[in-house]
């Protein structure tokens, strides 16, 4: 008898009751919007960035609708304009490419390598060739870059980085939480993210000028002095007549049970820490299937988890991809030659001509993937580990 696993891929965890008890009390005063305040009140979304800011160490937060919105508000604080190279990996999710292109501006990519993360040889040759001064790095399936290098060499050559950290909420570098080490650090708080809001994006840094840029994009009618993490007035004097409002702010219904969720977040952390370990346990040392592992410098949270298959060919893939599926264990195939869900590779995005990359061809065609949502128990990861072992053996 093969055993099958059950549950599901995509299930989430319910929104807390303290959570949900929080978005109630919004409702019933009805003071949705971030800037329709009580006298003295503070409003559920500045309560939220305050909080996200200590949490980061970030002197000044924003939140705002979505983490593309971040990533593109991002992007036009740094003076981003339509014409412009802007690097980034091959090896990310659509919505990375989209905020480039949304400005007018042109996505270079870099290799990615074995371990998942960008190519830094492959990121000096592109600086180089491309003359880019804007690096929107993205911290793909939580597997970060040796940051210090990175940081060295983008100071080096004049260019300034975003961190997209969609995948990194709560990951650090050598210390330093992910999104602390470029001028700009972007986050979501999209359903499988790790925090849920539905949709939602927040963004830090210390930079006085650039965040107040990004308030004012944001959409804050010259309220922005209702900010708990934003900078001092003077820093919007010179601005506030000269940068356009892209309204993209969050709610406070979001913003509460985000705020409950975030105190949770360091257990988040733990769990999925859990999960992972449970999924290497299960395949260390299976013939054929390499795991990607991670450098002492990182913690890194474990909310997906991701192996290579070696020389395999895409035949062989699929024909595992149909075993795993019939026993319950949905992987994702980054090698497939049409985009499905939400698994689609630097070639599909045709709008920016993407030059060829052999290098992230070769770890694409070879690379699986899964989310590990909290709702799995480190026994369900067993049991997905054991099922994955079994069907490679067999393929
Ligand atoms: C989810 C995600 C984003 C932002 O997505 P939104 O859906 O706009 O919040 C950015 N980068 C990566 C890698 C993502 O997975």
């Amino acid at each position: 008898m093969t055993d099958r696993f059950t549950g599901s891929f995509t299930q989430q965890e319910p929104i807390p009751e303290d959570a949900i008890a929080a978005a109630v009390e919004v409702m019933r005063h009805g003071r949705l919007h971030r800037y329709n305040t009580a006298p003295g009140e503070i409003s559920e979304t500045a309560r939220l960035e305050a909080e996200f800011a200590a949490f980061t160490g970030a002197r000044y937060c924003l939140a705002v609708a979505s983490g593309g919105y971040a990533l593109a508000c991002a992007l036009r604080c740094l003076g981003v304009a339509p014409g412009d190279p802007v690097l980034t990996n091959a090896f990310t999710l659509a919505p990375v490419p989209g905020a480039i292109a949304s400005l007018g501006a042109h996505p270079v990519f870099v290799e990615v390598t074995e371990t998942l993360v960008i190519d830094l040889d492959h990121l000096a040759t592109q600086i180089a060739a491309s003359g880019a001064r804007v690096l929107l790095l993205s911290h793909m399936r939580g597997h970060i870059c040796d940051m210090d290098r990175l940081m060295m060499l983008c100071d080096a050559a004049g260019v300034r980085v975003i961190e997209d950290c969609a995948h990194t909420m709560g990951a650090s570098w050598g210390g330093v939480p992910s999104g602390r080490h470029g001028v700009l650090g972007c986050y979501s708080t999209q359903t499988y993210k790790h925090l849920n809001s539905g949709e939602g994006g927040l963004i830090v840094g210390d930079d006085a000028d650039l965040m107040a840029r990004a308030v004012l994009l944001s959409g804050s009618y010259m309220l922005y002095d209702r900010h708990d993490a934003a900078p001092p007035a003077t820093a919007f004097e010179g601005l506030r007549l000269d940068v356009p409002n892209v309204s993209g702010r969050m709610d406070n219904l979001r913003a509460a049970i985000l705020r409950v969720q975030l105190r949770a977040l360091p257990d988040r952390v733990a769990r999925w820490t859990r999960l992972y370990a449970a999924m290497e346990r299960g395949l260390h040392g299976t013939p054929g299937l390499r795991l990607i592992g991670s450098p002492p410098q990182a913690t890194h949270v474990g909310s997906s988890f991701q192996f290579l298959l070696p020389g395999w060919e895409g035949a062989r893939i699929q024909t595992l991809l149909g075993a795993c599926a019939a026993r319950g264990v949905e992987l994702k195939w980054f090698g497939a030659a049409r985009p499905s869900g939400f698994t689609s590779r630097y070639d599909h995005w045709h709008y920016a001509d993407p030059a060829p990359l052999p290098r992230t061809d070769r770890v694409l065609a070879e690379l699986l993937d899964m989310r590990l949502p909290l709702t799995f128990t480190p026994q369900d990861c067993a049991q997905i580990a054991r099922i994955i072992r079994d069907e490679v053996q067999r393929a």
